[in-house]
């Protein structure tokens, strides 16, 4: 009898990390963009490496369409006042995270967005580089990083880095080994690498499943659990050196967001209220408009404190809704 999985002719889907193609569907979630709701997608779990993956992975040119829109898009954000004094929360809660390795030195931020977190560690006395692939997030990041912000690695001039960040990152590649492998030479020895990424394997998640809001398929190929991102930074030759369970950025409104989708609430009704995606005059669904509209007037003053709760008491049991991991390269020889 033969116990290699993957020799086991089940499915045609081949799991993109390890080409395996047996593997089983977890469950199904839909996108919760309003352009593409009606595309459902399959959360799967290879057997192999027991990595989850959204199938099928959209091509590179539908996912553009992800990218310029929604969340992504480039839309003002209403409430701005409000909006700015949150971004400078969670930009002080980067820094304090990366300073937990490293007080100051050189910074790179692969897939920096429009720069927020580089212009704040900037202002605080590091000396920072980042990489963004959008021309327009690069263009807003180059208007206060001048000279500091590239498309990729190989415009990056051959710097040696104590710390590379990836916020939220990893999970949106489709080849996560081979980028994590092309950071080594850009690490100073004994520099570290910080990767942020969703944690399946969360309470959040696990109640959530399909609702949970940081599936948000299909820009995320991969779902991590730290196991398996443990797993994929073996791969790549990297150490983990600890893992934080919080962030106050990403938990509690995970937890948030994911208990209005419960009650029904449009999905990614937060961020498209913030986003400006979502209004009566744009709405296809009225009726479900006007209802979480309601769902949002009268339950996030209700919620927002068991969601902090919430998220707070899961992360002090390593099952918080996201993590933070701190590796290292292994030396040869090692
Ligand atoms: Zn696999």
């Amino acid at each position: 009898m033969n116990s290699d999985p993957c020799t086991e002719d089940r499915l045609a889907i081949v799991c993109p990390l390890c080409s395996c193609n047996s593997s089983q569907l977890l469950f199904r979630a839909r996108s919760w963009e309003s352009f593409a709701q009606d595309q459902v997608y399959e959360i799967r779990q290879c057997h192999k490496c027991h990595i989850a993956f959204t199938s099928p992975i959209v091509s590179f040119e539908s996912l553009k369409l992800f990218y310029s829109q929604g969340l992504y898009g480039n839309k003002s954000n209403r409430f701005h006042i409000l909006i700015e004094i949150a971004q400078q929360i969670f930009q002080w809660s980067r820094l304090r995270k990366i300073t937990r390795v490293r007080q100051r030195g050189k910074l790179l931020d692969i897939g920096c967005g429009k720069g927020r977190f580089l212009a704040y560690a900037a202002l605080h006395g590091w000396d920072v580089y980042g990489t963004e692939p959008s021309e327009n997030s690069r263009r807003i990041a180059c208007s206060t990083l001048k000279g500091r912000i590239v498309g990729n690695l190989k415009e990056l001039p051959m710097e040696k880095f104590d710390v590379i960040t990836l916020w939220h990152v990893l999970e949106h590649v489709s080849t996560p080994v081979e980028m994590l492998r092309q950071l080594h030479p850009y690490l100073k020895p004994g520099g570290v690498l910080c990767v942020a990424v969703p944690n399946l394997a969360s309470w959040q998640a696990r109640l959530g499943k399909s609702r949970w809001c940081h599936l948000d398929v299909p820009r995320h190929v991969f779902h991590y659990t730290p196991e398996t991102l443990q797993y994929v930074l073996d791969l790549s030759g990297y150490t983990i050196l600890h893992i934080d369970h919080f962030s106050i950025e990403f938990n509690p409104i995970g937890v948030l967001q994911t208990m209005l989708n419960s009650l029904g609430a449009e999905p990614g009704l937060i961020y498209a209220l913030v986003k400006r995606n979502i209004s009566w005059g744009i709405a296809k669904n009225k009726l479900r408009f006007l209802y979480s509209a309601i769902v949002a007037i009268v339950g996030i003053p209700f919620l927002i404190l068991p969601a902090l709760l919430f998220a707070y008491i899961e992360s002090l049991f390593s099952k918080g809704g996201t993590i933070l991991v701190y590796a290292t390269p292994i030396e040869l020889g090692q």
